[in-house]
This record gives C-alpha cells, sequence and structure tokens, in this order.
C-alpha cells in the first residue's frame, strides 16, 4: 500500500515533468520561455497551478491532439487523486498496509484457517498483560510485529496504574535492544527470549553445533577487542556503522576483518565475500543478550517461563475457544479497543465468578 500511493504519486509528478518537457520543445525556437514550475513535493494545489501554467503556456500554440487530451484529464483528475493519495498516506503512517474497509487496521498474517492456509487480513495487534489470569492490561497496535509494541504497552500500563511493574516476562518476539534498554532504563527486571533462545538451548543439549563459523563462535578478547578467526588469525578492529531500527532506535555495529584470508583452507566454507573477512558485532545487543540468557535459566526465570505459559497464553485461549471471540465487530480503533474492553472485562468477570463458585 505505501508503495503503491508513492508510485501513484511519482507517476503523476513524472507526466507533470513530461508535460512540461512539451511546452520546452513548443519553446525550442523562442528566447522567451515560460517560467519552470516546482516539481517538489507536490500537493493538489501545486498539481493544479503546474497544469494551469502548462494551459496558459500552450493557449496560443499548436497542440497535439494528445496532449490536450492529457491536459484534460490532468486538470480534472490529479489535484484529486494527489489529495486522496496524501490522505491515505497520512492514515497509513508509518505502516506498509492498511484495510479499505477499516483504515485503522494493518494486513497482519493470520493463524491458519480450517484449510490450513495462512492468511492474510486486516486486523490489531493485541498486547495483553496479565496477572493470576486476570486481563490488567491490554493495547492496541497496528504493526505486525510484537517488538515494537512493547515500550507503548508498558507506558499504558504505568500511566494507568502510576507504577512500573518490578519484573517483565515475554516471550522471544519481544528480545529486542530497543526494549532490553528501555526494561533496563525503568529498571524492571526482564525476562524477555531474544530469537534462538529455544535453538541455543537445544544446541547446548545434543552438542550440534551446526554453525561453526558463525560469529557468535568465534573467540573474543575484550581487552584488546579483538576477534580471532576458526584459523587462529585475529580479526582486528575496523570501523563502527550505525543503523536505525524502523522506530528509529540507533544500533552501533563494531566491525571486525580478518588480515588475510587468502590461500586459508577454509575459506570456502567461512565466508562468501571477495576480500578478507568482515563480521559486524552489536556489543550492547550480545551484552542484553547475555543477561537474558542468565536470567532466564535461573531458578527464578524458569519460575518465570512456565508461569507464562498458563498465564498469559490461557487467557487468550479462553478468549478464542470458551468465548469464541475471534474476530472484532466494529471498525476502527478506538471502537475496537472499547470492544477489546468490553471482552477483556467479560473474560475477567467469568474467571471471577470461576473462582469464587
Ligand atoms: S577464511 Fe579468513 S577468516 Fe576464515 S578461517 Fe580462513 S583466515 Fe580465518
Amino acid at each position: 500500500m505505501a508503495k503503491s500511493i508513492k508510485t501513484s504519486r511519482t507517476r503523476i509528478e513524472k507526466q507533470l515533468k513530461e508535460l512540461w518537457q512539451y511546452v520546452e520543445q513548443v519553446y525550442a525556437d523562442e528566447e522567451q520561455l515560460p517560467n519552470t514550475p516546482d516539481f517538489a513535493a507536490i500537493d493538489p494545489e501545486k498539481v493544479s497551478a503546474t497544469i494551469q501554467q502548462i494551459n496558459q503556456a500552450l493557449e496560443k500554440k499548436t497542440v497535439d491532439s494528445k496532449v490536450k487530451q492529457k491536459l484534460n484529464y490532468a486538470q480534472k483528475n490529479w489535484p484529486k487523486n494527489v489529495a486522496k493519495y496524501n490522505e491515505q498516506q497520512k492514515k497509513l503512517g508509518h505502516r506498509q498496509s492498511m484495510s479499505k474497509t477499516d483504515p485503522d487496521a494493518t494486513f497482519m498474517r493470520m493463524k491458519e484457517d480450517h484449510m490450513k492456509n495462512g492468511q492474510l487480513k486486516p486486523g490489531y495487534n493485541l498486547q495483553a498483560s496479565t496477572n493470576n489470569q486476570f486481563i490488567v492490561h491490554y493495547s492496541l497496535a497496528q504493526t505486525t510485529a510484537d517488538t515494537t509494541t512493547l515500550i507503548d504497552h508498558l507506558e499504558g500500563f504505568e500511566k494507568a496504574f502510576e507504577q512500573t511493574p518490578e519484573t517483565l516476562t515475554a516471550d522471544a518476539g519481544y528480545g529486542s535492544e530497543e526494549n532490553y534498554q528501555a526494561l533496563e532504563d525503568k529498571d524492571i527486571k526482564a525476562f524477555v527470549k531474544y530469537n534462538y533462545f529455544h535453538k541455543e538451548q537445544k544446541q547446548a543439549k545434543a552438542l550440534v553445533d551446526k554453525a561453526p563459523f558463525h560469529p557468535d563462535k568465534l573467540h573474543y578478547n575484550q581487552q584488546t577487542d579483538t576477534y580471532y578467526c576458526p584459523m587462529g588469525q585475529p580479526m582486528n578492529y575496523i570501523g563502527e556503522k550505525q543503523s536505525k531500527t524502523t522506530t528509529g532506535y540507533l544500533q552501533t555495529y563494531h566491525r571486525y576483518q580478518a588480515a588475510n584470508c587468502q590461500g586459508c583452507t577454509l575459506r570456502g566454507i567461512c565466508h562468501q565475500s571477495k576480500g578478507n573477512r568482515i563480521i559486524e558485532r552489536n556489543h550492547k545487543l550480545i551484552a542484553y543478550k547475555k543477561q537474558a540468557k542468565e536470567r532466564l535459566l535461573s531458578e527464578q526465570g524458569i519460575t518465570h517461563r512456565k508461569r507464562r505459559c498458563w498465564e498469559v497464553e490461557a487467557v487468550f485461549g479462553n478468549i478464542k475457544q470458551n468465548m469464541n471471540y475471534k474476530r472484532c465487530m466494529l471498525r476502527g480503533i478506538d471502537k475496537v479497543e472499547t470492544e477489546i474492553g468490553l471482552i477483556a472485562m467479560a473474560h475477567n468477570l467469568n474467571k471471577l465468578f470461576l473462582s469464587r463458585a
């Protein structure tokens, strides 16, 4: 959607430029060429003004009938089309897609249908905090990835309860550098898995190492800030690069390079690059992951992990299976938020009733 809006706007911009090139051709033999319109950052008014300018420039000239037709079409349609694209862009925000039937909803891959097909449907990403299977806070996100929802969800919780939780347990979908840092900044003890946490554990158990050349497997000397490649060759620091996540969070990667890979017998299986091997390491994330691993494997961590399965997952299970609530009835994020609030209340009341029965 984001791409198609951009493409449609670019197409209009391109056609305006082509029409202006036609004007330039018509005026090729004349000294006085009309002023060139501003084609940057087009909006409906600018498009209208440009078409008018082109019409005026061609007023007393012999003009190709196709160009005349195009100008008539442009005058009638392009300003309103650009206004429509701008409005769609505003509604879309940073999202990649939105539904025509509910512009607040984003297309997300839903769980399989009865025919075992993955479904791409408009929806909201529901986040919930629970305590003893009671929903204590929920939020709706318009992004498909859980990673970017944690900070907003947490801020909503803090606003509602005027306090910060002491601990937070979440699954691997939330284990990003940005989230680990936010939790650390708020002094929250995080029991948050990262990608491959489970895979790592399985590998450790089976003593299977399928990626012996992976940067995580290379020896690192913190004092000299040097990695050692599988052949024992030092890989020295050669600089750093920064990248921004979709939320604007800045990550820093340190780069290390082997001095000479030429003639190395492991060359074919070690790396594919033409020159000497370069690795990029995000030390901050590595430290966060190390801390997360220690916590998750601790006695307290194991208790939290076990609890998470019957704590929050059971709540979603109850809502979906027992209450048979699988799709929203309303449209628009505000209305859906209210609808989910009612569902959460129904779940909590039911739970309260059952616990007292
Ligand atoms: S290819 Fe380069 S980085 Fe890889 S093991 Fe050989 S010398 Fe080390």
